[in-house]
């Protein structure tokens, strides 16, 4: 029933830095959790945990009900859409409507029904001018976008969000709150989504809220 669970959960970087400690977590069928908490505080680190893009060197990880280790990770990710907090992280395709196509196609999806279903997700967005563009040399928030697109338009189990509306300029900032409360509204059950954000707004659109404050997690 749950989509996410962290045990115990500490993380520390290969400098030595203590950056998650013993967090727990439940992220249950539904439900979206926001993480608010300094800069700094180890809220990129949780996620990037919860992606099983890195792995703590204490606790457990469960996701869909899996045990993840290394072996296992890669498979357990094909369910999973991960924003980045800088875009440029994210961004590799030559063109715009590549790079949101990019995720259907590595999962199978044939070249058409992909390029159609990045066109659909890019109008959502107001993008689809920007598809022969070449992704690195756009603004960043036109990067954040098309970013949170090539995300978006998987249609991931678990999705996890880095900030997805700091730097942004007013417009883009309520065209991704507006795209996110359509989204969640249109997802069944069996999803969840975290959120780490210092925006007031995004509030709204989450049910648990959690305080971060150097590596450790309490409830708010
Ligand atoms: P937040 O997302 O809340 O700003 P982070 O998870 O990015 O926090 O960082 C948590 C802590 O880990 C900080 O002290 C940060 O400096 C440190 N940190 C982040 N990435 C690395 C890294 N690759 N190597 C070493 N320390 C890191
Ligand atoms: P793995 O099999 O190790 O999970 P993948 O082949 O699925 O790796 O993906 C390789 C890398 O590209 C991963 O880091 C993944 O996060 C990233 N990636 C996959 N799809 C996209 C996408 N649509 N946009 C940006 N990055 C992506």
């Amino acid at each position: 029933n749950l989509i996410a669970k962290l045990l115990n959960v500490s993380y520390a970087y290969p400098d030595g830095t203590k950056a998650v400690k013993n967090v727990s977590l439940e992220l249950r069928r539904g439900n979206v959790i926001c993480i608010t908490g300094p800069n700094g505080s180890g809220k990129s680190t949780l996620l990037m945990i919860l992606a099983a893009l890195i792995f703590p060197q204490e606790g457990e990880v469960y996701l869909f009900g899996k045990k993840i280790d290394k072996k296992n990770a890669s498979e357990v990710r094909k369910k999973i859409g991960f924003l980045f907090q800088n875009p440029d992280d994210m961004l590799f395709n030559p063109s715009v409507i590549e790079e949101i196509s990019f995720g259907l196609i590595a999962k199978g999806v044939n070249r058409e029904i992909s390029n159609n279903l990045a066109l659909e997700e890019m109008k959502k967005l107001k993008i689809e001018n920007l598809a022969y563009k070449v992704p690195h040399r756009l603004s960043f928030g036109q990067r954040r976008l098309v970013s949170l697109a090539s995300i978006l338009v998987t249609d991931p189990s678990l999705l996890l969000l880095d900030e997805p509306t700091s730097n942004l300029d007013e417009k883009n900032r309520e065209l991704i709150i507006e795209r996110l409360m359509e989204f969640f509204g249109n997802r069944k059950d069996d999803w969840g989504a975290a959120i780490a954000t210092h925006d007031n707004e995004l509030i709204y659109i989450c049910n648990e809220f959690f305080y971060m404050s150097e590596g450790e997690l309490s409830r708010i």
